[in-house]
This record gives C-alpha cells, sequence and structure tokens, in this order.
C-alpha cells in the first residue's frame, strides 16, 4: 500500500497569490489515481487555516484521506480548537513555526498541545526547513520532553539542516523524517544512517508530484523492496493506525 504523508487541500480564493487556485480533494484524488498512491495525509495550509475542509475530505473519504489538525498556537484557545477537531477525528497536530512566527523550542507555547496529544496518541508533525525557527535540535528538545508521543520532522529540514535532522532522529526514537524537499543524497543518507523504518513518503502537493517522490524513494531504496515498502507506505501506516 503506497501512503503519503504529507500534502495540502484548499479551497480556492482571491487573495491575489498561489491561494487562488484551489487545490480540492477531487483534484488530489485524481492525481493520487495517476501515480497509483492509495492513501494520502492532507491538512490545510498555514496561510489559510480551514481544519472543516480536511474534516469534510476524511469524512467523504476515509479509505484515501486521513488529515492533520493545522493549529496556531499563539491564538487563544489554541488547545480547545486541537481537542475540537481531534474528536471530529482528525488524526494528528500539525504546526508551522516558522509561517506562524515562533520557536518550535518554545515550550510555554507548545508542550500543552503535545501534552494533548500524547492524550490522544497522536503523532506531531512540524514543517521543518532551513529556518531557526523549526530547526531539528527543536524538534530534539520536544522529542527528549515527550518521549511517547511521535514527532513528525516535515522535509528532513532541506536544504540547510538535513544533516542536523538525520541526527536527531538517530539520537531519538520518537522522531520520524519527512522527505518532500530533500534531495535524492539525503534521503540516501537517511536511510544509511537511521534506517528505512524511521523515513516516511512525503510529496507536500501540490508543490510537487506523487510520481517524482515515489521515483525518488525508489532510487534511493536502490532495489530493496523492503527499504521502498517502509518508506512509502508501512511507515506511516503503523504511526497513524491506519
Ligand atoms: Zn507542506
Amino acid at each position: 500500500m503506497i501512503i503519503d504523508h504529507h500534502n495540502h487541500i484548499w479551497v480556492g480564493e482571491q487573495a491575489g497569490g498561489f491561494l487562488d487556485e484551489g487545490m480540492s480533494v477531487e483534484r488530489i484524488l485524481r492525481e493520487m489515481d495517476v501515480a497509483g498512491v492509495d492513501m494520502a495525509g492532507v491538512c490545510t495550509v498555514a496561510q489559510a487555516i480551514n481544519n472543516d475542509y480536511v474534516v469534510e475530505a476524511q469524512n467523504a473519504h476515509p479509505d484515501r484521506l486521513f488529515g492533520f489538525c493545522m493549529i496556531n498556537p499563539r491564538l487563544p484557545d489554541a488547545g480547545a480548537t486541537l481537542r475540537h477537531y481531534l474528536d471530529k477525528g482528525l488524526k494528528g497536530l500539525k504546526l508551522h513555526p516558522r509561517l506562524h512566527g515562533y520557536q518550535l523550542g518554545d515550550h510555554a507555547l507548545l508542550d500543552p498541545l503535545i501534552a494533548i496529544c500524547g492524550e490522544y496518541g497522536v503523532p506531531v508533525f512540524s514543517h521543518g526547513g532551513s529556518e531557526e525557527n523549526d530547526h531539528p535540535f527543536y524538534f530534539e528538545e520536544l522529542a527528549r520532553s515527550f518521549p511517547k508521543v511521535r514527532f513528525l520532522l516535515g522535509h528532513m529540514c532541506a536544504l540547510n539542516f538535513c544533516d542536523d535532522a538525520i541526527r536527531v532522529a538517530q539520537r531519538n526514537g520518537n522522531i520520524y523524517l519527512d522527505t518532500s524537499t530533500a534531495e535524492l543524497f539525503s534521503v540516501k543518507a537517511a536511510i544509511k544512517q537511521v534506517g528505512a523504518d524511521r523515513i516516511v513518503m512525503s510529496t507536500d502537493w501540490p508543490g510537487n508530484d506523487f510520481r517524482m517522490e515515489l521515483l525518488k524513494i525508489q532510487i534511493a531504496a536502490d532495489g530493496n523492496e523492503d527499504v521502498f515498502g517502509k518508506i512509502a507506505g508501512e511507515n506511516i501506516r503503523r504511526i497513524m493506525n491506519l
């Protein structure tokens, strides 16, 4: 089963930017079919939070889509909002420290949300990039404070901090690396140094095409079906209880 955990859907709006063109449920399903992707994790974009659309998508296609709840922890009632959407069936927390203006290592801001994820037994998935807001060491900081919660490290903190992302994944069994944006070279290094059990397929659709990500993983797996199967679906199926 091919499962990709990191993608975005939204309703188009005339905002004069990339959000103008909607990325609908129908559209992602069509592209999943073209590439042979069985299931996809979806969340809203940080720029225009609409968790209700994600709930609708998951309810309409529970065999194809599972949703993460995007939370801006700086907004009032962040904890109550997270509980509300987890109660509605969303399967994890999504964070975007850079776009929402905080640091992932901010315990006062994030500990209450992570504790809720621990209570519900769902993973924490955060954007990880080349900026200070979401450096791999912050993921490690949280992962060590909440050893029972699983953390999905978005983009493997590509491009600048892949080496540090690999390092913290080596040191912490509850950190998983996601493949989007990461160069083939980094995915190969992660397989070698962390192992295929803690790497998960991520296209970050519509930023990329499912076929490209699958090809990248295929090449990185270098003919090893077991490695390919784990990264392209088995690991996230286990993490999300799909
Ligand atoms: Zn993304």
